[in-house]
């Protein structure tokens, strides 16, 4: 009866080949380096994966991501689907959120190992909810400030030209405010064509 340890057993497990996985380049992305090296983005949008593919370069990772899962995808995910964003690193680019706190809470404990009170992460995820907010509001902002920018730019052309006769034979006539040109409505000068 000797105490034979178990526990040594580790030469035999599943195909000898130890493949080692490649990891993203950027670290934390989410998604898998396909068999062909490339990334597979796999953060959600429309509640399925991305599913976009790029070269497994920082770069391109970020580029994309910052592309099209940013703040804008997060502040619509929440409109959608809860206030409470979880704040860890990777759940935030991915624009995760939650309808309750409860929810959250799990999410937390279970996805990121968060013990203890829960007090810290209310707090922090109602900041970020307002930071979100006001970086979307801002952002709405900047392009609406660029919009009227770009239409001031073509202000030197105007909408109608002054046509003074209705071409239907009455130039000069001083009655001609005051009858409705047939087919107007006789609410604005039309531009002659
Ligand atoms: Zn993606
Ligand atoms: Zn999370």
């Amino acid at each position: 009866m000797a105490p034979n340890k178990k526990g040594k057993k580790i030469a035999k497990k599943g195909k000898s080949t130890t493949r080692h996985r490649p990891v993203p380049a950027v670290e934390g992305a989410y998604g898998n380096v396909l068999n062909d090296g490339r990334f597979e983005c796999r953060l959600s949008v429309r509640r399925r994966p991305c599913g976009a593919r790029m070269a497994n370069e920082s770069h391109n990772i970020r580029s994309h991501i910052s592309k099209k899962h940013r703040v804008d995808s997060a502040y619509k995910k929440n409109q959608r689907t809860g206030n409470w964003p979880c704040t860890w690193a990777d759940c935030m680019e991915n624009g995760s959120t939650y309808s309750n706190f409860h929810s959250l809470v799990g999410h937390a404990r279970s996805f990121h190992g968060m013990k203890g009170s829960s007090k810290a992460l209310k707090k922090k995820s109602g900041n970020l909810l307002q930071k979100i907010r006001m970086e979307y509001q801002k952002k709405k902002r900047e392009e609406q400030r660029q919009m009227e920018d770009d239409e001031d730019d073509g202000e030197d052309e105007p909408l109608f030209i002054d046509a003074p006769d209705y071409s239907d034979g009455n130039h000069g006539d001083k009655n001609q405010e005051d009858r409705d040109p047939p087919g107007t409505g006789g609410s604005q000068p039309i531009p002659v064509a």
